[in-house]
This record gives structure tokens, C-alpha cells and sequence, in this order.
């Protein structure tokens, strides 16, 4: 399955926020969609995903508007805002009700925490206690749970230590190497160089480059 998004565009009152945003997430590769704060890289997500309309263009998954998947969650995972969380809730409780509404068989809760590198009893305790870089798990075992095609996860380095961005880079390289679609965002670009095949880069709602990585670096 890929991620088709052909002439986006989207305003905010006088705001363009994504002006003719088009490209493309194969599967088998980490494609990273990266350009600076206020760039257009969530709203370009939340418009795959269908949470926010576009004004022009289209965004396809698997040639079909998210809204239209017969089963989206083992279609797409996604992770958006990994602080979105109610701090009252256990981790665990977080993902058991997504599980839940979803349909989701329970193992799938201890594969994916496992996945993330979440212990059973950080798990059990409350999300308002986590750190940054455990929220990131979390969001990132939600976004697992039904073990997509494609995956879509919106600045999952930030808050992470050390130990936790070579944790996701692996994380990352095996997911596409089992040949799904990843597309992960960033701020900074050099934070996705030694881990995406591609980089999709958007400055004020434009795409600046698409390249492989390689060749980017070639042009630079
Ligand atoms: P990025 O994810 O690259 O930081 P965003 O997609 O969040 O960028 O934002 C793109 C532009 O759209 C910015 O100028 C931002 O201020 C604006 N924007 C995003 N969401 C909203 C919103 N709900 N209301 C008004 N403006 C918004
Ligand atoms: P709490 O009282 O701990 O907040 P609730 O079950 O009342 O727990 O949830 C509060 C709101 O958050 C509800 O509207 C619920 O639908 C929503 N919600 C809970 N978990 C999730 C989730 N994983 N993803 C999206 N929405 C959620």
C-alpha cells in the first residue's frame, strides 16, 4: 500500500498552509517529510488521515481516501501528537481501548509493548507521569496495534535520549524492510539523513526537494 497526496492545498483564513502539495510513500522505504516548524508536515497528515479537509488535491491510501478504508487501522497507523494522551490514563488502558474499539485481538497489546520498549509496569502507571521519549513509545505502540500497511508518525524523535533515537531508527528500517509504507516527520534534517531512504521536503506549504537521500546529498 502507498500513500499518494497529489496538489494539496489548504488554507487557514489568510494562512496558506499547503500550497500544491503532492508526493508520494512506497512501500519498503522510510520516506522523511521534513522542513521546519509551521512547514505544512501536520496538516499534510491530518489530511491523509482525514481529520482535516483539503481545499484542492486529493490524498489516496491504497488508491482510496482514508475515510473509505474498509478496515483503517490495519491499514494506517498513525501518530500525530504523542502528548495527546489523558494524563489520568494508564498506558496500558490507553492502548486496550484502542484495541478495543477497533476490534483488536488483547495480544497485540504485549507485542506492541514489547515493540516499543515499554516494560509492563511503566505500562500500568499513569501517562501523566511519563516522559517525553514514553509518551513517543506509546504513541508509536498505539500506532502499531493493528499492524498497518503504512505508518504514519509525526516527529517521533523528539523527547527521545540517545539510546532512544538508535532505538527508533532501527524500529523504523525494520518496518519498512517488512515492506511497509513509513512516513515519519521532522524538523530537522539532518535527524532523518542516516534513516530515511527518501526526504520529502516542505518549506511554507511547498515541496522544496524529493530525493533519495543519496542524491541529496550529492546535490547539497
Ligand atoms: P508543521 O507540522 O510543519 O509544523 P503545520 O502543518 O502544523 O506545520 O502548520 C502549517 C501552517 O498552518 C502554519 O502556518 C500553522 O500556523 C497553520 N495552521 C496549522 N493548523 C492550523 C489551525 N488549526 N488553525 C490555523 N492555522 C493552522
Ligand atoms: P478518562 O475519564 O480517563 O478520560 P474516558 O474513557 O472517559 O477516560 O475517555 C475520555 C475521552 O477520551 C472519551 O471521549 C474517549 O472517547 C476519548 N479517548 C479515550 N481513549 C482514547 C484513544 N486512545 N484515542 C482517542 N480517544 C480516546
Amino acid at each position: 500500500m502507498e500513500i499518494e497526496v497529489d496538489g494539496l492545498s489548504k488554507r487557514y483564513g489568510q494562512v496558506s498552509a499547503l500550497d500544491g502539495v503532492s508526493f508520494t510513500v512506497r512501500p519498503g522505504m522510510v520516506t522523511g517529510f521534513v522542513g521546519p516548524n509551521g512547514a505544512g508536515k501536520s496538516t499534510t497528515m491530518r489530511v491523509i488521515l482525514g481529520l482535516d479537509a483539503a481545499d484542492g488535491g486529493r490524498a489516496l491510501v491504497g488508491g482510496r481516501p482514508y475515510r473509505t478504508l474498509r478496515d483503517p487501522l490495519r491499514a494506517v497507523g498513525a501518530m500525530l501528537d504523542a502528548s495527546a494522551v489523558h494524563p489520568g490514563r494508564r498506558g496500558r488502558d490507553h492502548l486496550r481501548w484502542i484495541a478495543h474499539s477497533a476490534g483488536l485481538p488483547k495480544r497485540r497489546l504485549n507485542e506492541v509493548l514489547s515493540q516499543v520498549g515499554l516494560s509492563e509496569s511503566a505500562a500500568r502507571r499513569r501517562v501523566g507521569g511519563y516522559s517525553l521519549g514514553m509518551r513517543q513509545r506509546l504513541g508509536i505502540a498505539a500506532a502499531l496495534l493493528g499492524d498497518p500497511r503504512v505508518l504514519m508518525l509525526d516527529e517521533p524523535v523528539n523527547g527521545l535520549d540517545p539510546e532512544g533515537i538508535v532505538w527508533i531508527r532501527g524500529l523504523l528500517r525494520s518496518l519498512a524492510a517488512e515492506g511497509r509504507a513509513v512516513l515519519v516527520s521532522s524538523h530537522l534534517m539532518g535527524e532523518l539523513e542516516g534513516t530515511a531512504d527518501r526526504l520529502v521536503v516542505i518549506g511554507r506549504g511547498r515541496i522544496i526537494a524529493d530525493a533519495s537521500v543519496p542524491e541529496l546529498l550529492a546535490a547539497a
